[in-house]
């Protein structure tokens, strides 16, 4: 496929995930926080995220200075990048509809918090960083640049690493045995077979 088209495909992807996440922004913009977490770094990693998924490969896109580092792929791996992106688009969707306002950007609970354990979050943890795991392998499929198509993958893949502990440490201070309980039929960004 053209380089072209498949920036377009990301181009999609990134409209996609913005028009999916402004109600649940909005609408919890009014939630009131009784455990806020939001640390220096964490705010640093939301910020390398935002560079590694969106302003890097807009650089790629819109510009010729990472062309430098470009490299090809064969068209099957170009299909398994909109395959991605298809998986991203959806999962992303179903966890923000099943998280509802209990749904934030950092590491908050909120009054009345609930602990989602149905839809999507029956059988996986954390379904929102599998879609998003799926968005950055699927960056890197469809953005044919060192630069710009891998940035997703070390960006997100550091702060991932850096966020689930204190996530689910969180959740178990919150929740206790019920959190508990939850993490033992669940898989952290797969089914549990
Ligand atoms: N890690 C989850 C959610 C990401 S949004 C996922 O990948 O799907 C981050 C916020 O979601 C956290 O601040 C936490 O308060 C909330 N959260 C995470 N898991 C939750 C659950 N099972 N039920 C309710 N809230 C949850």
């Amino acid at each position: 496929m053209e380089p072209l088209f498949l920036k377009i495909i990301y181009g999609f992807s990134i409209l996609a995930s913005l028009i999916i996440r402004r109600p649940h922004e909005r609408r919890n913009k009014t939630n009131k926080i009784v455990d806020d977490q939001k640390t220096t770094l964490e705010k640093v990693l939301l910020f390398l995220v935002f560079i590694g998924m969106m302003i890097l490969p807009m650089l790629y896109v819109f510009t010729g200075v990472l062309n430098f580092a470009n490299y090809a792929l064969p068209l099957v791996f170009q299909l398994l990048g909109v395959l991605m992106m298809v998986l991203f688009a959806w999962l992303f969707y179903r966890s923000h509809k099943d998280l509802g306002q209990n749904w934030s950007v950092s590491l908050e609970i909120r009054d009345e918090h609930t602990l989602v354990s149905s839809g999507v979050y029956s059988k996986i943890r954390h379904p929102m960083y599998t879609a998003i795991w799926f968005w950055v392998i699927g960056q890197s499929l469809l953005l044919h640049n060192y630069v710009a198509g891998l940035s997703g993958i070390f960006a997100f893949g550091l702060m991932y690493m850096l966020r689930v502990g204190p996530e689910e440490k969180m959740m178990e201070a919150a929740f206790g045995e019920e959190y508990l309980a939850y993490k033992a039929k669940t898989g952290r960004l797969f089914p549990k077979f």
